[in-house]
């Protein structure tokens, strides 16, 4: 339970006073529901205001704050502004623009009064200007600040408003004790944390008040990384030892790499013991990880148990049921598929048996790890590209089970360093850094969308050569359905090229349908497959070697790496087209000509956080995970060595949540939400 000292910070916005459903709501749309949420609610900066005699005496888009007396208001006709025109007390004329609310502004602004305005000041033709200024009585003008924070909006509140409540929330905020280690406050001189909050509230460009809070941020989710590996340590799973017996009798029609066998005996080793595997096999896209996962869950049926394999898709569910079948049938072992699809009696027959063990494997989506799923004897999990399956799903995983399965997680999310960290710090890292021979590189070239015409010619001589090619469109917006209205366009105008040869999948598509279309192209009946990104993960058509991604530039870095692992997987030479658009910034250009350069997944991912700033790589849609909200993606960068020290420290010597500075890591905990670990360690 939460310490009570807490509860003041997870109180609704709505106990401030003056704040009522109303702001409540535009509060919401920002995220913020508690006390917690808008002291979290940092500014972006600070707004510098002068206050001027007039005009013609301030720095052209500065921000001024001006007597003025209006002696004219002009409504425009069509969408224009409403323009209020004033006298400064230097006898300047200034148009006052209003965009919206005409209304609200004459009112304000009433012809012949003195008011106070405060905005930036700029030149429009040969008149000064300020549009959308905020207006006072002259009374009141005394009391606008010079300098005021800036935070981030939503229409109908002010930076102001925000200001204010969050002064309401810092009074009822109460002091924390100190969880960071004495060492680590004093080199970096950091302040108490309520102060560093009120700090950071105040004054926007005081880094080191922003620094604490991210590192607070950062601990907390180390700390609970690390509490989780050690809750795992104490649990006793079984320990599972194949005797090779199924896997010599596979057919396999090509050796392992060295690296694929080298991280299988990695697993096999944790396998072996009885405390849980808790390991994450990186490797990048195509480089074998689906053979690991099958050697894996071998060695656990040899052993008697039963292992799952959770898919992030139903398209990739179905295609590793399928390889599976294929790999596994003839040597006698029971794999079943159970997805959101099988419904009624396949259903029933699949959970059965499961439950009396005479299913060996299990292939799914997330349905597989719900609570009505019972199995025999689980003892190996493994998760494959599995994004939303994060440490809180991870926690439950090894909670709800008296003896927890092996775990392995995979990724090809070229993910750096310390980022991994944060996602993935309580496990052991295998890697594949070697691709399956025979393998030709992917040629990627960048072409302008002027140039479309030439690349539907190209892709034409392609099909008409016998090859198969991927047509990736856009992302439009943060909307499933105007993607696929992207996608369902380009089908058609390609339809019309390519008659009966075209399928297209988008994420709005029923799963049957989209299998089917999946089918038709892996068995070569369709040349050319139209897709939103829902192709991204793990498909694997070998001679499809022909990629087009439309809108090149509005995909992340990672995500078009992705992609482009679904080409150069046969022994053909592979091409991929990034097409953009005709407005591209520097920085866009260079993110491109990146993807031409390299095809290292883990060097793209690192550049691509430099060059444009982090989000991307991680943001909350791809891990799922709840992203860090203090800590931006450089600080993490910063900040994780230390924090995860700091954390380890902590439970190695002194003394885990138990001692003194304990106690306060665990107020950490909660105020981060990252507290599940700590009833954990209760109940384990
Ligand atoms: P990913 O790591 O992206 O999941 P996959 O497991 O889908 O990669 O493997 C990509 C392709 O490489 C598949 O077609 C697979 O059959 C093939 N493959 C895997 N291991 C080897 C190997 N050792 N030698 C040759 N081909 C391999
Ligand atoms: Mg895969």
């Amino acid at each position: 339970m939460r310490p009570e000292l807490l509860n003041p910070l997870f109180t609704e916005v709505e106990a401030l006073k003056g704040v009522g459903s109303q702001v409540g709501k535009l509060l919401n749309r920002l995220g913020l529901s508690r006390l917690v949420d808008l002291l979290f609610h940092l500014p972006t900066g600070t707004i510098e205001r002068v206050r001027v005699g007039g005009a013609s005496e301030a720095v052209l888009g500065s921000n001024v704050i001006l007597r003025v007396t209006p002696f004219e208001a002009r409504s425009s006709a069509g969408r224009g502004p409403t323009r209020i025109y004033c006298s400064d007390e230097a006898g300047n004329v200034i148009t006052l623009a209003f965009f919206s609310n005409p209304g609200w502004a004459k009112k304000q602004l009433p012809l012949g009064e003195q008011k106070i305005v405060s905005g930036r000041l700029d030149r429009y033709g040969d008149q000064w200007q300020m549009v959308h200024p905020e207006v006072l009585d002259v009374a009141k003008g005394a009391e606008l600040s010079l300098r005021e924070p800036v935070y981030p909006l939503t229409e109908g509140l002010t930076s102001k408003r925000v200001r204010e409540m969050v002064n309401g929330a810092l009074e009822r905020a109460p002091s924390l004790p100190e969880w960071i280690e004495p060492s680590v406050l004093s080199s970096r001189n950091w302040l108490p944390w309520r102060v560093s909050l009120a700090k950071a509230h105040a004054e926007p460009g005081e880094e080191s008040a922003r620094t604490r809070l991210a590192y607070d941020e950062i601990f907390a989710n180390q700390l609970a990384l690390q509490l989780l590996r050690q809750v795992n340590r104490r649990k006793r799973g079984v320990a599972l030892q194949g005797d090779g017996r199924l896997r010599e009798r596979l057919r396999l029609p090509y050796d392992l790499t060295g690296a694929q066998r080298r991280v299988v005996e990695e697993i096999r080793g944790d396998m072996a013991q009885v405390t849980p595997m808790l390991r994450l096999l990186q490797g990048d896209v195509g480089s074998g990880k689906t053979l690991v996962a099958l050697l894996a869950m071998l060695n656990a049926v040899e052993a008697g148990a039963q292992a799952a394999l959770l898919a992030p898709t139903e398209i990739l569910a179905r295609q590793h049921h399928a390889t599976l079948l294929k790999e596994l049938d003839p040597i006698g072992l029971r794999v079943a598929i159970l997805t959101g699809r099988e419904k009624g009696r396949v259903r029933d027959s699949v959970l059965m048996g499961l439950a009396d063990g005479s299913i060996d494997i299990l292939v799914g989506t997330h349905a597989i790890f719900q609570d009505k799923v019972a199995y025999r004897n689980l003892g190996l999990a493994v998760i494959d590209e599995q994004h939303r399956f994060g440490v809180s799903q991870r926690l439950l995983l090894s909670a709800k089970a008296e003896r927890p399965p092996h775990l392995l997680v995979m990724t090809a999310t070229p993910i750096p360093r310390t980022l991994a960290l944060t996602q993935f710090g309580e496990m052991e890292v295998s890697r594949i850094d070697e691709m399956p021979p025979g393998r030709t590189p992917v040629e990627t070239r960048v072409i302008s969308d002027e140039r479309l015409g030439d690349v539907i010619e190209g892709l034409t001589r392609h099909v008409a050569a016998g090859g198969q090619a991927y047509w990736v469109c856009p992302l439009v917006e943060e909307s499933e359905n105007s993607d696929a209205a992207a996608a369902e366009e380009r089908a058609a105008i390609l339809r019309q090229r390519f008659p009966g040869q075209v399928g297209l999948v988008h994420g709005r598509m029923k799963g049957p349908d989209k299998d089917a279309v999946m089918r038709a192209f892996a068995g070569a009946e369709l040349a050319v497959l139209v897709a939103t990104t829902v192709i991204e993960v793990g498909v694997d058509v070998p001679n499809a070697t022909l990629m087009i991604v439309e809108g090149a530039e509005r995909f992340g870095l990672a995500q078009l790496h992705q992609l482009r692992g679904r080409i150069g997987r046969g022994s053909a030479k592979s091409t991929c087209l990034l097409i953009r658009g005709q407005q591209l910034s520097e920085t866009g250009r260079a993110r491109l000509a990146l993807m031409r350069e390299t095809s290292d997944g883990f060097r793209i991912a690192e550049e691509d956080l430099k060059l444009r700033g982090p989000g991307e790589i991680l943001g909350t849609r791809q891990s799922g995970e709840a992203a860090f909200r203090l800590a931006s993606p450089e600080l993490v960068a910063e900040l994780v060595p230390a924090a995860t020290d700091d954390a380890r420290l902590l439970l190695d010597r002194d003394g885990g949540l138990a001692g003194e500075r304990g106690q306060a890591a665990r107020l950490c905990l909660y105020l981060f939400e990252r507290d599940q670990a700590v009833d954990l360690l209760r109940s384990g």
